[in-house]
């Protein structure tokens, strides 16, 4: 007898469960899917326990019929394909016919459905691929699946379960993202009967968007509007396919430390792509710290033949037909609505103090926050826990710091103590206090006061005042400049008094032979001068001679780092900033009147003044409002 046998039924489900049900947020996602995919326009979401103890999708979609209620429980049951050419453009966000089968093979499922064209409804019950009962119900059209006690029969999985609130976060998460996606739904999630997300449908995305984060998350935020771009098809029919990106991303003073507030949307499916994630990446390149994320919430859609969903069992990831184009649609798209959008970095006000979780931000994450949780025995140490998914906008670095007495002798907190602040003057216009978009086109316009420490431009523009870094904001102007002149092949060279000879390990001789036409270009005349040595005879305008050493082994450096993983055209942008950097104005300088309104206009006209070529910003703005907000002149 051979040693192979095929797996019975149970043990097969109980594989592809693993797959498709790693935890409750899964559960939710498939069940979610399977809503929209019938058409629901209303879908409502209950737990309890974090998801472990009760999960209830209910929709209004379309039902099913008598006999698919049970043909849905078969593995690769689907209504969604016929034939395998059909997978080369599927439309619908499920297609594999395994999330029923899978998720009842590792549950207590009931299935509720009825068919618009059928009188009455079916009920079934189905625990552990057991069918336990099937029966005519009285229902009304649509479905609702309830799903108890996931992973009963799968103690593994349950012991990879994280606490209840984490795994109900991510299931807030992925509610709140579907519903980003399908504004003109209606969606709801109550969590152990308490309301977490009720949107109604709207127009927008825009609205939605404000339904769901509020509007302090949304003034962050730059609106992509809908972005375009035509993928041309020489020989085939149509000639051309259209790519087209919605979203909002937030502006680059909103830096994140990992990528859980990145979401990524293809076709109305939410996905995780590495394509997308360099695309985004690159677009934020020079506007946001190396190592940091943005906020974003993309829609790409296109011609389902463009991609392929069918490339893993959660129907998380994709691949694109034409990876290139996409990845540089996307990357074009978002830096176009950066500049475009020339935002500023307001001063963080001493504001009240902010509850030491970065979590409550928004009203919606604030009641996922505000949920009482039952004290759940945890098999994972809390420092083991994983990161929250991340509902909050909330740039990360150093607290603001503040003036805090509460050490001292003096207590502020009873209430008795509390003085009355008398309003002696008038009030402000409410103009003056709504809160005008900022913008850096308003540059051009400041007007200089002084600098503090030598250091920081102090100006006064329409609405407040500026404080302006002069290092960077030269380094964002020089930056350009030499970018402008190298792609005209221009760039301002000035010969070294003597050659500087400088010695390279092998690592470094290797890139430099690499790089040595584009450190040309960039301004540096270097030639090899014997054994790992080169001479350097000139250098771009403004390096003095001390730091052309220095700027060649930063430059190395880049070249070390970036040829393994990015293009040229990084590489480049890379050796301009370290060029800029060396040549900028340096902190401590007394810059006289003329030199600060020069350096103002000249930022104003560059491409980019929000942030310097390493992405820290150049410019803060404290606003009137800030103003009145920190004289508590209003709340
Ligand atoms: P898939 O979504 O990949 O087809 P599923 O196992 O998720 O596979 O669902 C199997 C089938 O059950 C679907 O193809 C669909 O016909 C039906 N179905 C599941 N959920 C619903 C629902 N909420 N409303 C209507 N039909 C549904
Ligand atoms: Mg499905």
């Amino acid at each position: 007898m051979g040693r192979i046998r095929i797996l019975s039924d149970e043990v097969a489900n109980k594989i592809a469960a693993g797959e498709v049900v790693e935890r409750p947020a899964s559960v939710v996602k498939e069940l979610l899917e399977n809503s929209l995919d019938a058409g629901a326009s209303e879908l409502r979401v209950e737990v309890s326990g974090g998801g472990r103890r009760l999960i209830r999708v209910r929709d209004d979609g379309g039902g099913m019929l008598r006999d698919d209620a049970m043909l849905a429980f078969e593995r690769h049951a689907t209504s969604k394909l016929s034939g395998a050419k059909d997978l080369l453009s599927i439309a619908t966000l499920g297609f594999r016919g395994e999330a029923l089968p899978s998720i009842a093979s590792v549950s207590r499922l009931v299935l509720e459905t009825r068919a618009r064209e059928e009188p009455t409804g079916t009920r079934v019950e189905i625990a552990g691929t057991k069918m336990l009962r099937s029966e005519e119900a009285a229902l009304a059209p649509g479905t609702q699946v309830t799903v108890r006690d996931l992973f009963y029969n799968v103690p593994a999985r349950r012991k990879f379960l994280r606490s209840e609130q984490t795994e109900l976060a991510h299931i807030a998460s992925l509610v709140t993202h579907y519903s980003l996606a399908h504004p003109e739904r209606t969606f709801l999630l109550t969590s152990d009967a308490k309301e977490l997300l009720n949107v109604t449908p709207v127009e927008k995305l825009r609205d939605r968007v404000y339904q769901v984060f509020g509007s302090r998350v949304l003034e962050e935020l730059v609106d992509l509007g809908v972005r375009e771009r035509a993928l041309e098809l020489p020989s085939e029919e149509p000639a051309s396919r259209i790519f087209r990106l919605r979203g909002f991303i937030s502006r680059p003073q909103v830096q994140k430390l990992n990528r859980n507030s990145i979401f990524l949307f293809v076709n109305r499916r939410l996905i995780r792509d590495r394509l997308l994630l360099h695309a985004i990446s690159s677009a934020y390149y020079n506007l946001i710290p190396p190592a940091c994320f943005p906020f974003a919430l993309l829609f790409l859609e296109c011609d389902c033949e463009e991609v392929d969903v069918n490339v893993h069992p959660s129907k998380t990831e994709v691949r694109f037909r034409r990876q290139s184009f996409v990845h540089d649609f996307v990357r074009d798209a978002l830096r176009e609505a950066l500049i475009e959008s020339r935002p500023v970095s307001s001063i963080p006000l001493p504001a009240r103090p902010q509850p030491a979780a970065e979590l409550p931000y928004s009203e919606f994450s604030q009641r996922v926050e505000n949920q009482s949780w039952p004290e759940a025995p945890s098999e994972i140490p809390p420092e083991a826990e994983e990161a929250l998914p991340e509902l909050s906008l909330h740039p990360p670095g150093p607290p603001v710091p503040r003036l805090d007495f509460s050490a001292g002798a003096i207590s502020l907190d009873e209430p008795t103590l509390r003085l009355h602040v008398p309003d002696t003057h008038a009030g402000f216009p409410p103009e003056a206090v709504a809160e005008p978009s900022a913008s850096l086109s308003e540059l051009g316009e400041l007007r200089p006061l002084g600098q503090i420490y030598d250091s920081f431009i102090l100006a006064v523009g329409r609405d407040g005042l500026w404080i302006l870094d002069q290092h960077v904001a030269h380094e964002r102007v020089l930056f350009e400049k030499i970018l402008i002149e190298r792609a005209a092949g221009s760039v301002e060279m000035q010969q070294l008094l003597m050659p500087l000879i400088i010695q390279l390990t092998p690592a470094q001789q290797v890139d430099y032979s690499r790089i040595a036409g584009e450190l040309h270009a960039l301004g540096f005349e270097t030639e090899p001068f014997g054994h790992r040595t080169i001479a350097v005879k000139a250098a771009p305008a403004g390096i003095g001679a001390a730091d052309t050493e220095k700027v060649i082994f930063e430059i190395l450096e880049i070249a070390e780092q970036e040829l393994r993983k990015t293009s040229l055209d990084d590489l480049r942008r890379g050796i301009a900033a370290s060029i800029a950097c060396r040549a900028a104005i340096k902190i401590n300088t007394r810059l006289d009147q003329g030199k600060i309104e020069w350096l103002l206009k000249s930022l104003a006209a560059t491409g980019c003044p929000m942030s310097c070529p390493h992405g820290r910003p150049i410019a803060l703005r404290y606003s009137l409002r800030d103003i009145l907000k920190g004289f508590h002149r209003i709340s």
